[in-house]
């Protein structure tokens, strides 16, 4: 950062990375909409390419050149030095999705034998893709859920007599539907307990509350996954993930996106940046309107419980320790059970008006959805019940709307 004394990164949000006389004095960064880069001599190219297979050092101050779309792109290049602002990252690699960004973090990190240790519930995409894809690569799993402690989790991996194969732990908090937390700090101490020469890495999920109001590398992680289709591009029109973390883990991210080829497009990567101007302001209103539904939920007689973190109490015990300790704020993710089963549920979604019937979630508009028969359909059914996703749960993805309208839409559809 060349002005030291602008420290909060929503002002950087505009600006940081580009500079307006590369392109003509636009205020804003083009779209690079180009698959290759002229050199200005064959020497030049050369030595990019040097840099970019790794076959010498950077010299003090060099940098590596415009090559291929594939391997680089101001439009991805720009967004990936903002987006590690929010964390406080070395580096930051964007994807084309977010199960992209899951999917190369674990198949960089994991070979046929290691240990795969993760939190449950995880998003669909990303449980589906641990049972089949992993399991058929032999690469063995153990799954732990949001009640147990440390000792417990510590027991299971030691009973499991794999735990000198582990390698990485995956961790998504809060976990979707229910808001359950993790704890990132315990994690990183089972990590660093079974970590012999090499070091047992911890990837967090973040994508429910950050990047915004929880920063999992300051509390031991290393590497942070996102679904950028969520909060990050937060207008429901694209699909994006990103990772981040330190260079040495982010050089071999990268690498195997270079191979892969799934790294997002230059469109894509400018309306991130478009996005990224409004991150803030989005959060912050739809915090406050998700803490004002909240509690309308909670008082009403047709809901029988509220899932927020913003309702939680001494009374919840280490859910409540470990939100003080790690989240900043309790976000805009809403689910609750209303009286009744899967017909009063629906009957409730189909009288809604302002709420959007759809999955996905971190939005301009505020979404319903019913976890147990659309995101959550295919999850074991004796799981299910055990997570709390019963036919009764739905989740809501709270929008910047105005609060009233917000709750005179649930009310009117709680009423009927
Ligand atoms: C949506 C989501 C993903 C998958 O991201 P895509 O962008 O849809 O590929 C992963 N994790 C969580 C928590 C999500 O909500």
């Amino acid at each position: 950062m060349e002005a030291k004394h602008i420290k909060n990164p929503e002002s950087w949000m505009m600006s940081y990375g580009y500079n307006p006389q590369w392109s003509e004095g636009a205020v804003k960064c083009p779209i690079f909409q180009t698959s290759t880069f002229a050199f200005a001599s064959a020497e030049e190219g050369k030595a990019f390419f040097e840099l970019a297979y790794g076959l010498r050092e950077k010299k003090p101050r060099e940098q590596i050149g415009l090559i291929y779309s594939r391997l680089n792109n101001p439009d991805l290049q720009i967004l990936e030095e903002r987006l590690s602002l929010w964390d406080k990252a070395e580096a930051c690699a964007v994807f084309e999705s977010g199960m992209s960004a899951i999917t190369t973090v674990m198949l960089e990190f994991l070979k046929p034998g290691d240990l795969l240790l993760h939190s449950g519930p995880l998003y669909g995409g990303t449980d589906h893709f641990i049972k089949s894809y992993l399991h058929k690569q032999n690469i063995h799993t153990l799954e732990f859920s949001p009640d147990m402690s440390e000792e417990q989790i510590t027991e299971l991996v030691e009973q499991s007599g794999l735990s000198a194969n582990l390698r990485l732990i995956f961790i998504e908090t809060p976990a979707n539907p229910t808001n359950a937390l993790i704890d990132i700090e315990a994690c990183r101490r089972i990590a660093d307990r079974f970590s012999g020469e090499e070091r047992i890495l911890l990837a967090v999920d973040n994508t429910y509350l950050g990047p915004v109001w929880q920063h999992p590398l300051k509390h031991g992680a290393d590497l942070v996954v996102y679904s950028a289709t969520k909060y990050i591009g937060g207008h429901s029109d694209l699909i994006a993930g990103a990772v981040l973390g330190k260079q040495a883990h982010m050089d071999r991210v990268r690498a195997l996106r270079t191979f892969f080829g799934n790294m997002a497009g230059p469109w894509t990567g400018w309306l991130l940046l478009r996005s990224l101007e409004t991150l803030k302001i989005r959060v912050e209103r739809q915090t406050k309107n998700a803490e004002e539904v909240a509690r309308f939920l909670a008082a009403h007689p047709q809901v029988k419980k509220v899932h927020y973190l913003g309702l939680l109490t001494e009374e919840d015990g280490r859910q409540y320790e470990i939100y003080r300790r790690q989240c900043l704020a309790p976000g805009a993710m809403i689910s609750f059970e209303i009286r009744g089963g899967e017909a009063e549920a629906f009957a409730f979604l189909n009288k809604l008006h302002l709420f959007k019937l759809a999955v996905s979630l971190g939005s301009t508009e505020s979404l319903a959805q019913h976890p147990d028969s659309m995101t959550h359909a295919a999850v074991d059914p004796e799981e299910k019940m055990k997570l709390g996703i019963t036919p009764a749960l739905i989740r809501l993805s709270i929008g910047v709307e105005h609060p009233d309208d917000l709750i005179a839409d649930l009310a009117q559809a709680l009423e009927s």
